[in-house]
Formats: C-alpha cells, sequence, structure tokens
C-alpha cells in the first residue's frame, strides 16, 4: 500500500470533530486512521502495518476482506439488498439453515438480531417469557453486550455506569483457577466448590423465581477461562433440576474460534438458549442472533413472541453469513485453528512464559488464548490493578506501544493480553506475531517486581 499521509490526517481530522466513539473519554483518545485490510493484517496511512491479534473486537474470524465473502455481499446487494423480515427471503432461509446445522442439540430456530448485545437481550426475554421467572443469574467476569439488559447482566466495571437497572440481576462466580474465589487448589476443587456455590445461589434466591442462568461457554473478554472439565454439565443439572432456562452466550466463542464450530461442543452441553454474532459473518455485515430449542421455540408457536428488529435477518447480513460458512467448510477454517492453535499458538506462548517473568499463565484453545501479566508469579500480582487507568496502567500501555512498534496489533484488557488472530491465519504469521510479543514482553518484564 502506497502511504499517503494527508489523507490520512483528514480521516484523522473528520473523526476528532464528529466521531463519538464507544467506551472512551472523548478528548483522551486518538485513534489510528486504518488504511486499509486483507487477511489478517491491516494497514495505516502512513505505510505502517500491523498483523492482526485482535481479530478486530475478536470477530474477523476468516480475516479481512476475503474475496468470496465481498463477492457474496456484492451480489445480494445487486439481487436484493434488502428486505422486511416477515418474508421467506432466501439469503435468511439459508443462514438459518446452515447454522441451525451446526448449533448443538436441537437448537433448531434461528432469530436474528443485529449483534451480539440484542441476542442476549432477546435470549433473557425468551427465558422470562417461556418460565414467567423474574430473575436472571449471571457471572462476575463476564461480558454480555452494552444494552441495558445485556449491560446489567455483563460482570465487568463497564456495567457500572448502567447499574440503576439491575433489578432481576443477580451475579455469581463461576470456575477461575488462577484468581479461585474458592481457595481451590486444583481443577476439580474449584469445579465443585464453583458448582456448590452456584447452587446455593440459587437456593437462597428462590429457585421459582430464576428465569435463566446466562454464561459464557468460554468468558472472553474478562480473561479466556475455560472451564474446569465437568462445570457446564453440573450448570445444566442444577438448571434442568429447576426449570432454569440455561443460555450460553457464544458471541465471542462461537464460530470457529474455540477450534470446534462452537465452544459447547468442547464439552458436550446443550443450552436452552444460545447466542451468536462477531463470527457468524466475520462481522463483514452487523448480524447476531439466538438458537432456540425446540421446547422454547414450542412456547411461542401459537403465542406471539412479543420482540422484532427491522433489520432481523437482513439479506445483506445474511448474505455475508452463508458465505462465511461456506468458507469456513470449504477451507477447513475451524480446523486450522484447532491444529495451529495445539501445534503452534499454544506451544509457542507457553514457551514465552517460561522465559518472561512477567507471565504469569497462558491458557486457551483454538485462536483463544489469554496471557495473564503479573508483577510477581508467586503472588499473582497482576501487572496493575483491576480497572486500572491512567498512571496506575502505565505497564500495560507499555507493553502494547511495544507491541504495536514490533509490528502486531495486541488485544489488551486490565493486565491480560488476548491472542485472538483470524482462524485463517498461517503458521508463518503466527510466528511472526508471538515474536513480536516475545519482543513485547520484555518490557512487561521491566515491571515485575
Ligand atoms: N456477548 C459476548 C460474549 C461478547 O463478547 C460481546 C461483545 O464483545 C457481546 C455479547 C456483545 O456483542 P455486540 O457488541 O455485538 O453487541
Amino acid at each position: 500500500p502506497q502511504p499517503d499521509p494527508e489523507a490520512g490526517a483528514a480521516v484523522k481530522a473528520a473523526d476528532r470533530a464528529h466521531v463519538f466513539h464507544s467506551w472512551s473519554a472523548q478528548e483522551l483518545i486518538d485513534p489510528l486512521a486504518v488504511a486499509g485490510a486483507e487477511g489478517s493484517y491491516f494497514w495505516d496511512y502512513d505505510g505502517r502495518r500491523y498483523l492482526d491479534f485482535t481479530s478486530g473486537l475478536v470477530y474477523t474470524n476468516i480475516g479481512y476482506q476475503h474475496p468470496k465473502v465481498v463477492a457474496a455481499i456484492q451480489e445480494q446487494a445487486a439481487r436484493m439488498t434488502t428486505f422486511a423480515p416477515a418474508f421467506a427471503v432466501e439469503a435468511r432461509s439459508e443462514a438459518a439453515r446452515l447454522i441451525a446445522g451446526r448449533t448443538p442439540g436441537d437448537l433448531d430456530k434461528i432469530f436474528f438480531t443485529n449483534g451480539g448485545a440484542d441476542a442476549v437481550e432477546h435470549a433473557l426475554r425468551m427465558a422470562r417469557l417461556h418460565t414467567g421467572r423474574p430473575k436472571v443469574l449471571s457471572a462476575y467476569r463476564s461480558y454480555h453486550g452494552g444494552t441495558q439488559q445485556a449491560v446489567n447482566v455483563t460482570g465487568d466495571p463497564r456495567r457500572w455506569a448502567s447499574d440503576s437497572g439491575t433489578a432481576g440481576v443477580v451475579h455469581f462466580w463461576a470456575p477461575f483457577l488462577y484468581r479461585s474465589r474458592f481457595y481451590a487448589e486444583t481443577e476439580e476443587q474449584e469445579c465443585a466448590r464453583a458448582l456448590e456455590h452456584l447452587e446455593t445461589t440459587i437456593a437462597f434466591e428462590g429457585p421459582s423465581t430464576i428465569a435463566a442462568v446466562v454464561l459464557e461457554t468460554i468468558p472472553g473478554t474478562a480473561g479466556i477461562m475455560p472451564p474446569p472439565p465437568g462445570y457446564l454439565a453440573g450448570v445444566r443439572e442444577l438448571c434442568d433440576k429447576h426449570g432454569i432456562v440455561l443460555v450460553l452466550d457464544e458471541v465471542m466463542a462461537g464460530f470457529g474460534r474455540t477450534g470446534t464450530w462452537f465452544a459447547a461442543d468442547l464439552y458436550d452441553v446443550v443450552p436452552d438458549l444460545m447466542t451468536f454474532a462477531k463470527g457468524v459473518n466475520s462481522g463483514y455485515v452487523p448480524l447476531g442472533g439466538v438458537a432456540v430449542s425446540s421446547e422454547i421455540a414450542a412456547t411461542f408457536a401459537t403465542r406471539p413472541y412479543p420482540g422484532g428488529l427491522t433489520y432481523s435477518g437482513h439479506p445483506l447480513a445474511c448474505a455475508a453469513a452463508v458465505a462465511t460458512i461456506n468458507v469456513m467448510e470449504e477451507e477447513g477454517v475451524v480446523e486450522n485453528a484447532a491444529a495451529l492453535g495445539a501445534s503452534v499458538v499454544g506451544p509457542g506462548l507457553r514457551e514465552l512464559a517460561e522465559r518472561h517473568p512477567s507471565v504469569g499463565e497462558v491458557r486457551g484453545t483454538g485462536m483463544f488464548w489469554a496471557v495473564e501479566l503479573v508483577r510477581d508469579r508467586e503472588t499473582r500480582e497482576p501487572l496493575v490493578p483491576y480497572n486500572a487507568s491512567g498512571e496506575a496502567n502505565a505497564p500495560m500501555a507499555a507493553f502494547a506501544a511495544a507491541a504495536k512498534k514490533a509490528g502486531i496489533w495486541p488485544f489488551v484488557n486490565m493486565n491480560r493480553t488476548h491472542v485472538v488472530p483470524p482462524l485463517n491465519t498461517s503458521e508463518a504469521e503466527l510466528k511472526e506475531g508471538l515474536a513480536a510479543l516475545d519482543t513485547a514482553l520484555s518490557v512487561a518484564d521491566e515491571y515485575v517486581r
């Protein structure tokens, strides 16, 4: 790509003048002007290229500008750019068929939304109407979206500003051995104690008041924490015992990220409702949805479901989903994530952990990995405090700057960096990224006590 700093400056100036950015203090941010993107890379107007270790916001699962998906969007735009949701439309029908063919168990009906948060909103509405109960249980260390109900079930600081509307939401601790809330020393203890804690929470809240338990199958932004074997099966059992709807949020973990079509496949657990977005069409056009079990679908067989969206199942977004899912099958994208996750990313990160004292733990699967940065491996004190900003966050800011300088765009959340590249990133690209990470971790090492 030819550098064009002048064009970049104009893009940046209009952004700074008129774009109001998400989750940001508007005058304290400095967004990079991006000139283009292809595959696992993007570049700025100065000609600097970055290997995208973030997949955007963990959604470009097949990388940028996949020619077959771009062509499918162009064809759909030429044929039928849009059509209202009450009609049967080829792209929508085919997307629903392809998604339902991959979701676990009997999750065979697809309610389409525009993204992940509204998928969570609708899943919880369905659960409340299906059970006739008011409450929802969700986990700390979770993220479920930025709209009111979705942010209320979220278990991170992004919820705090919207907490006035939390009526009916109760948070509990899900398992995470590295920072156990249960004084556990083994995965078995963590699993058993986290289940006992959930069981007690349900008992004290009153089982007959609880509509749903909502969990990310593998919590994503909160730290990519694969649950111990048996945990999700235990949650399923508790839900069955009390007639509670189990909602698994696979907005981030779904569509190949874990090296399986859905993270639930890793645990042999079938939820009653499953939310998805992001990877369903690599985010080329906004799309999300809820996969609905036959039992919950039956609730709304003769009684109208009171919810909808103008763009539910937008043909352009659905055509992108059809093309993306077909590309993922044809090009073995899910298999690539599983294979290179196991042979390159996992071993590469463990090797970095051995050499860098700032690495407390690495964990993950497929193309879904977290690197936990610490001041002290013994005490596990995080490299920066929980929810740090400004000076307190300087070590992570220095790490991120070093990573960018070394050529990768890093995913950074609190004291962690996540390695979440597109699922079709090649072995050579992954090794290049791990080498850049190596350089950046040396900067994090300087803050180790
Ligand atoms: N659920 C999970 C697990 C997510 O990771 C996200 C976004 O990161 C959402 C829901 C919200 O999705 P969206 O930003 O598309 O509304």
